[in-house]
């Protein structure tokens, strides 16, 4: 136990560092990048240390798997979905979370947005895009993203943020480098045609092995979790 929590707590600590470095290469201040802890798999053990070293976002990839840890855990941190999201789950994810990165198509927006109106909640989300046009990622294609970020815009209980990828696998970090580019000129270019009211600030970018390509990149959330909690048993 005492174990399991100094070894997050350094693992956290390390993040950070590596997190404030990368935005300083890059010229940006460290505070604007959030750190979400992805802590699927793990248990509510090691969510309590991360929590205890620091930790205020935690992330899941699965409403089930979450709907089994949310609520034993107790108030103060923000929940984020990070997830595909299946429709006979929206329900219950609009319980859940308060966040989601996984808008992937305008059906399950507009389940959220309805299940959301009957608890009186607003949520924050953003669209996660497929660039990589991979039959196996979920994501909408870069063609129909403004038709889906006007119609989650005009959406009453959902505030849309701004956009979210989980690229293909490359060993090399580097190689990842021209999605995050990309994810970030399609925010530009969503801003500079104000397809929405409000600016879109938010990217979603960046894992373990890649976080510090994508705060290079523009950045402002990193989903980090194994260099967090170590390799899952999966
Ligand atoms: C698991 C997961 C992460 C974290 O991945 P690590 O490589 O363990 O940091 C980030 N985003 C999503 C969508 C995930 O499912």
């Amino acid at each position: 136990m005492q174990r399991l929590s100094e070894e997050i707590k350094g693992n956290i600590h390390r993040v950070k560092e590596r997190i404030a470095q990368a935005a300083l290469r890059a010229g940006r201040e460290p505070e604007e990048i959030k750190l979400v802890a992805v802590s699927k798999s793990f248990g509510l053990e090691h969510i309590r240390a991360a929590i205890a070293a620091g930790i205020h976002i935690l992330g899941e990839n699965k409403v089930q798997e979450a709907h089994q840890k949310i609520p034993l855990i107790e108030s103060g941190v923000s929940w984020h979905m990070v997830g595909h999201l299946q429709s006979n789950k929206a329900k219950r994810a609009a319980e859940l979370f308060d966040t989601i990165h996984s808008i992937d198509r305008l059906s399950i927006a507009e389940k959220l947005n309805r299940h959301l109106a009957a608890l009186s909640k607003r949520m924050e989300v953003l669209i996660q895009v497929d660039l990589a046009g991979e039959e196996t990622k979920f994501g909408i294609s870069e063609g129909e993203l403004e038709e889906l970020v006007r119609r989650v815009g005009e959406m009453e209980n959902l505030t849309l943020k701004g956009l979210m990828i989980m690229p293909p696998f490359f060993s090399n970090p580097e190689d990842v480098r021209p999605y995050f580019q990309r994810l970030r000129q399609l925010l530009n270019q969503l801003n500079c045609k104000e397809v929405v009211p409000a600016e879109l600030k938010e990217l979603s970018m960046g894992m373990s092995h890649d976080f510090e390509v994508a705060i290079e990149e523009g950045a402002t959330m990193v989903r980090v979790g194994t260099a967090i909690f170590g390799p899952r048993e999966e």
